[in-house]
């Protein structure tokens, strides 16, 4: 190269890093007016008690109506009677279906669309051999000062309580709202039954008195600390503005069967092998959607300086870390739809060749995909045209996404900002499923989000062992709902 080939590209090196360092140094988290914010009192060992007493009550739900144990639901019902008086002295109180209740708090205006908090009371039961694996029993409630151990802790009786103790101290003070606030408490969420669901009862109630919702919050993404040591010191506000779908496949291959001492060169199983490497090696497309480029800009702004040098090129990124996203299976299941190959049969007999091999493919479908589109690409990747394909009942279609510039979402935004300058808001996709998709047709902005502080390793801990609270997270839980309520209740 001549010596102006090398000045020249050595200037126009320069010149981008030059722009690039500009562009990172304006890359930074929107400026808003900050709201002075006064942490208000908050009756912290009331909650504490009504937590611990409501995790006493075992609530788990039958997907079946008819195998329901409805004891435990109706001690639960007189617990909150009893617990919070001005609430069933001022809201009206219905069960649109046995088990699901249902709160109006009727608002001073009712040319307003109403908002409505939903909580569901059943908790998942304690997996088979490991109660003893519990440092204190799951329906006991111990407080020890640090925790409220138990069933339900974090999925989701903390927040359930957490709604109740703030209207009740809404009640107190005298608040009223100016629009209609339902509380939607359903009783099988965890049991996935759309058939008999709560929600599905809840929502049709709605429906029928041609009542539009506003807005829609339920369980999903919590408060999660985000500490890398000189790149990012901030907590991640997630909120949930969809969620995936779920559906289970059947993949069998049907063959003669007979006597073991005289197999074929493949038996059903051989030939099943082939067809469970063509569904793994054929994954979905990746896509790093709008909702999941808004949520690593909000951190990527939130980075010091010479991390956001590179994070200001998102745009210009998004092959690359979609592609790498990809190879890390929990970064995986937030781009694309996922397949999950979880049981296999065969034959009876340990010398008797399967006349039925088959599994269970498990999906996850990414918003935007059907269970159609589950069936088109099974077809299209399965080399063995023997194979069967059999969606089992149950699936369910990816929700909505809801938008990230609604009332509520802002709201949402400055709530959460206001009470820790140091919140990311960001929008998510919640992996698991939750009452509120089955609200789409009474409401778009739907949104996933329980106000409690808690670090990604207790998390862990919900539907299983040793789920607990901390204790220091209880008091802004209700400082946000009433914030909420306050504030979305409004016109
Ligand atoms: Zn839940």
């Amino acid at each position: 190269m001549d010596k102006k080939k090398v000045i020249g590209a050595t200037a126009a090196v320069t010149a981008l890093a030059g722009i690039n360092a500009v562009r990172a140094a304006v890359y930074k988290p929107e400026k808003k007016e900050i709201v002075a914010y006064e942490p208000e009192t908050v009756d912290l060992d009331r909650f504490r008690k009504n937590l611990s007493d409501a995790v006493k009550i075992p609530t788990i739900a039958e997907k079946n109506p008819a195998d329901m144990n409805w004891e435990p639901f109706d001690r639960f019902h007189e617990f909150l009677k009893e617990r919070y008086p001005l609430i069933h002295e001022c809201l009206t109180l219905e069960e649109p279906v046995r088990g699901s209740l249902l709160y109006r708090w009727k608002g001073k205006r009712d040319d307003l669309d109403p908002i409505a908090l939903l909580s569901h009371q059943d908790v998942v039961p304690i997996s088979e051999g490991t109660l003893q694996d519990w440092t204190y029993a799951p329906f006991d409630g111990v407080d020890d000062g640090e925790y409220i151990w138990g069933r339900g802790t974090l999925d989701m009786k903390n927040h359930l309580i957490g709604v109740m103790e703030s209207v009740e101290a809404l009640l107190a003070e005298g608040f009223e709202p100016t629009r209609d606030v339902y509380l939607c408490f359903g009783h099988n969420e965890e049991v996935m039954t759309s058939e008999y669901s709560g929600a599905v009862a809840m929502c049709q109630y709605f429906k029928e008195r041609g009542i539009h919702l506003d807005c829609v919050i339920d369980e999903g993404g919590a408060i999660l600390p985000v500490n890398i040591k000189g790149i990012i010191d901030a907590q991640l506000a997630g909120i949930g503005v969809a969620e995936k779908g779920y559906a289970d496949v059947e993949v069998s291959i049907s063959a003669k069967g007979g006597h073991s001492s005289q197999p074929p060169k493949h038996s059903a199983i051989g030939e099943l092998a082939g067809v469970i490497q063509d569904i793994e090696n054929h994954q979905f497309k990746e896509e790093l959607s709008p909702m999941m480029m808004e949520l690593f800009d909000s951190v990527g702004r939130r980075m010091s300086y010479p991390m956001r040098l590179i994070m200001c090129n998102l745009p210009l990124l998004k092959p690359v870390i979609q592609k790498v996203m990809t190879l890390i299976p929990p970064a995986a299941s937030m781009v694309r739809t996922t397949t999950g190959v979880t049981m296999a049969s065969g034959s009876p007999a340990p010398n008797v060749l399967p006349q039925k091999a088959s599994v269970n493919v498990n999906f996850r479908m990414y918003p935007g995909e059907t269970i159609e589109d589950v069936e088109k690409h099974l077809k299209k990747v399965i080399k063995n045209k023997k194979a069967e394909i059999t969606v089992k009942p149950g699936w369910k279609n990816p929700s909505a996404i809801s938008p990230t510039d609604s009332r509520c979402f802002n709201a949402l935004r400055d709530i959460c900002s206001q009470m820790n300058p140091k919140s990311i808001i960001a929008p998510y996709l919640v992996m698991g499923g939750t009452d509120a998709c089955h609200y789409e047709a009474v409401c778009e902005n739907i949104y996933r989000y329980s106000p409690f502080l808690v670090d990604t390793q207790l998390l862990l801990c919900t539907h299983g062992t040793n789920e607990r609270v901390p204790i220091a997270a209880l008091e802004d839980a209700i400082r946000f709902f009433k914030l909420y309520i306050r504030t979305l209740s409004a016109e």
